[in-house]
């Protein structure tokens, strides 16, 4: 047994840490027992990593590559396992959880094979008036990051920022979701496995006070992922200590098909961005705006893909569950309110709502004030709205505090949309395509967040530049000392206007 998982046994084993149950939400199941963590504990995680974190910088980032490389291979041999845990604490079918290990497993490749090359000291330019100087700016881990992780995507989400810290040469503890602390131990148990001689992956465990506990536990960044209203506590948190934070939220996406659309495409991207995992997907498809030219066709073409559709908890089921049980009554609000001011329900509707299963639901011609419409709804349920062109369609796009990704579907005009959707990630022509992508940074921005995971961005928001200059020749007029020769100023502003004065 490894000492992570000798220690979680000794903990429930020992009667004053309280514990919760992990829940199947398929069928009621408990699936696990997991700590409480109170604020010591968090604090004595927080300190381990530190400790531990010393000798990890040390090893520079191949060292780090060849451990990480060595876990990545391990959660490659043991994917099945890992997917098994994520069905029974998801509800999601065995293939999307196996499909989500995937691009944890690119993403873990990308971060590792990438951090030198992003983060390692480089010469820049000094310019002119700073010509004796050698100049250079180098990516150091900011140190022990705490990161904190929804339960919808419970290791692709997270490992967006665990890979990408620990390969920057940071320690990382997490806080997984409580619907979701399997999944989080299973992580760091596997870690530990690979790489026992460096403790840099801790975990911790428990409610919403848990989490708050690891943000003032002395972490030197917290990486966010889950809703806005905690994202924001969570922020108030960090502020009192002036700890950075990366706060990556929710959304409310919309996908856009113009006239020229493939519209067969458009339609089964559509549903399927909106209906996979039960539409609990931070960047799925909530609303689409379809031209009128090709809005009768688009709709019969997403009603009849989506009628096909079934929720089960069984192998084979097309989605799972909704994970979140208080989550079921938001779903069947905003289907209310779309419906009862005037929404057409095309297919489903409210009777679709049959907990812990929500049936596809899509709605035509909702007013643009409804919750369907104004509030992420994280169910299978998308609205289609007809508009007389795309410039309204982005306008109707655009108006939400949120602006996480989006889609536009249009053979002409693809680029130039994308361009003109508030949000900071956008798919031409396929759905959540970007997600895919490790080289690419996610994120959003208003409500959705700002900071960014993946890429050579998401390595960046895990190390903190150092610019250091050196000397590499005095020269005779120094306007930087209380010794300078007169006349050295006026000389420096002279060369500047002529450098800069044209
Ligand atoms: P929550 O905001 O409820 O929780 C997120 C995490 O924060 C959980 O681990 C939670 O713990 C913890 N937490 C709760 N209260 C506090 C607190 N006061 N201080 C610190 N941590 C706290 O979100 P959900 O888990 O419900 O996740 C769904 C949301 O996540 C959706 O809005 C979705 O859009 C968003 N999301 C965003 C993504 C992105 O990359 N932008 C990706 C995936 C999801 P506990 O669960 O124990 O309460």
């Amino acid at each position: 047994m490894t000492q992570t998982a000798r220690e979680n046994v000794e903990e429930i084993a020992d009667a004053r840490t309280e514990t919760f149950e992990s829940i199947d939400p398929r069928t009621g199941e408990v699936v696990g027992e997991h700590p409480i963590h109170d604020a010591e504990t968090v604090g004595n995680r927080v300190a381990a990593a530190r400790e531990a974190q010393a000798a990890w910088d040390e090893l520079g980032f191949s060292g780090r590559k060849q451990h990480l490389d060595s876990w990545r291979k391990l959660l490659v041999k043991r994917l099945d396992e890992l997917a098994g845990v994520i069905c029974a604490e998801t509800g999601k079918p065995l293939e999307d959880a196996k499909l989500e290990l995937v691009l944890v497993i690119d993403h873990l490749a990308w971060a590792t094979s990438n951090a030198e090359k992003v983060l390692k000291r480089r010469k820049v330019s000094p310019g002119v008036l700073m010509s004796n100087q050698t100049a250079t700016v180098e990516y150091l881990p900011y140190g022990v990051v705490g990161v904190i992780g929804p339960w919808n995507y419970p290791a692709f989400t997270p490992m967006g920022s665990i890979a990408y810290a620990l390969a920057a040469g940071n320690a990382v503890v997490f806080k997984p979701s409580e619907l979701t602390p399997g999944v989080g131990e299973w992580l760091v148990k596997s870690f530990a496995e690979a790489v026992p001689e460096h403790p840099v992956f801790q975990l911790v465990t428990g409610y919403g006070s848990t989490g708050a506990a690891l943000c003032k536990a002395g972490v030197n960044k917290v990486a966010f992922t889950g809703s806005t209203a905690t994202g924001k506590r969570v922020m108030a948190s960090c502020a009192e200590n002036l700890i950075p934070v990366l706060v990556e939220c929710g959304g409310k996406d919309a996908l856009i098909v113009d006239a020229d659309a493939d519209l067969a495409a458009a339609a089964d991207a559509a549903v399927w961005g909106a209906m996979s995992n039960a539409g609990q997907t931070c960047i799925g498809v909530e609303r689409v705006y379809v031209h009128e030219a090709v809005a009768d066709r688009y709709l019969k073409m997403v009603s009849d893909r989506a009628a096909k559709l079934r929720p089960g908890g069984e192998p084979g089921a097309d989605f799972g569950p909704i994970t979140m049980a208080s989550q079921v009554d938001i779903i069947r609000g905003h289907i209310d309110d779309a419906i009862n001011r005037g929404g057409r329900a095309v297919i489903g509707g409210r009777d679709s709502v049959r907990p812990p299963f929500v049936e596809p639901v899509v709605i035509a011609d909702a007013p643009e004030d409804s919750t369907a419409i104004t509030e992420e709804t994280f169910g299978p349920t998308l609205v289609v709205q007809r508009v007389k062109d795309v410039d309204e369609a982005i306008t109707l796009a655009n108006a939400t505090n949120y602006g996480l990704g989006g889609t536009v579907f249009s053979r002409a005009r693809g680029m130039e949309l994308a361009r003109r959707l508030r949000s900071g990630m956008v798919a031409v022509n396929s759905v959540i395509a970007f997600a895919g992508v490790p080289a690419l940074p996610f994120g959003g921005v208003g409500d959705s967040g700002f900071g960014r995971i993946h890429g050579a961005d998401g390595l960046r928001e895990f190390a903190r530049p150092q610019s250091v200059t050196r000397t590499k020749f005095t020269i005779p007029l120094n306007p930087m000392s209380f010794a300078r020769p007169k006349g050295t100023v006026s000389t420096v502003v002279k060369l500047i206007k002529v450098l800069r004065g044209r």
